[in-house]
């Protein structure tokens, strides 16, 4: 497969350009607004048609590209059924998304949000803010949930093969990526209990991402900013 980790430097977002090298077809995972003329330049440059936007959930720090692109080039947008209701297809656990003959396997991995779901391609799984490089994402607003977090790292993605790479949703780490095997010894989702984990979260007292309250919104409708 052709894979490309693009990142959004004002955000520490990454953004994955994944495609089958026969069909030429591609897909976008979790793409920036801010971004969509780059992202849409590399698609040409490497003579790929996007036919896809994955979103790994709704997303409080970034308002994503995905409208943009589908209104540039008529690709489908795919999120979880528990998400933004401008999706083209809404997913669960299990469903398995073709791009090209790429096989995009869903994985719920709900507890930094609901919808939160990682997707699977070949040895890869892009994991969203589920499961980052030694961290997690934040479980402080949105509906999240530490403990189901805990479980989605520890019976999801946890039980993928060890040398599954891990493609995360962030960059906190200066790492771009890591496999399931390092996360299990290095994460602290598998260093401490399910409660120690809660407690460790409900600890932090993040402040709030600066661009949630125009984020979200915007992205429930799959980044159309809502007007004034
Ligand atoms: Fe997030």
């Amino acid at each position: 497969m052709i894979l490309r980790q693009l990142m959004d430097r004002d955000t520490a977002t990454y953004t994955y350009l994944v495609a089958d090298p026969v069909s030429r077809k591609a897909a976008l995972i979790d793409p920036v607004l801010e971004q969509v003329e780059r992202d849409l330049t590399l698609v040409e440059e490497l003579g790929l048609t996007l036919t896809h936007v994955f979103e790994t959930h709704v997303h409080a720090d970034h308002i994503t590209g995905a409208a943009m692109l589908r209104r540039r080039t008529g690709a489908v947008v795919v999120g979880s059924r528990l998400g933004a209701p401008c999706a083209d297809i809404h997913t669960e656990h299990g469903d398995v998304i073709p791009v090209g003959a790429l096989q995009v396997r869903v994985l719920a991995t709900p507890g930094h949000t609901p919808e939160s779901q990682s997707y699977l391609v070949l040895d890869k799984v892009f994991t969203g803010d589920a499961l980052l490089v030694r961290d997690n994402g934040r479980t402080d607003f949105q509906h999240g949930d530490a403990g189901v977090l805990f479980d989605s790292v520890q019976g999801v993605l946890f039980l993928l093969p060890p040398d599954t790479a891990v493609f995360p949703g962030h960059d906190m780490s200066g790492i771009c990526c890591s496999t399931i095997a390092e996360e299990k010894r290095f994460n602290a989702i598998a260093r401490t209990s399910r409660d120690g984990f809660v407690a460790i979260m409900a600890g932090l007292h993040l402040e709030k991402p600066a661009r949630m309250d125009l984020a979200v919104p915007a992205n429930l409708q799959c980044g159309h900013p809502r007007p004034a």
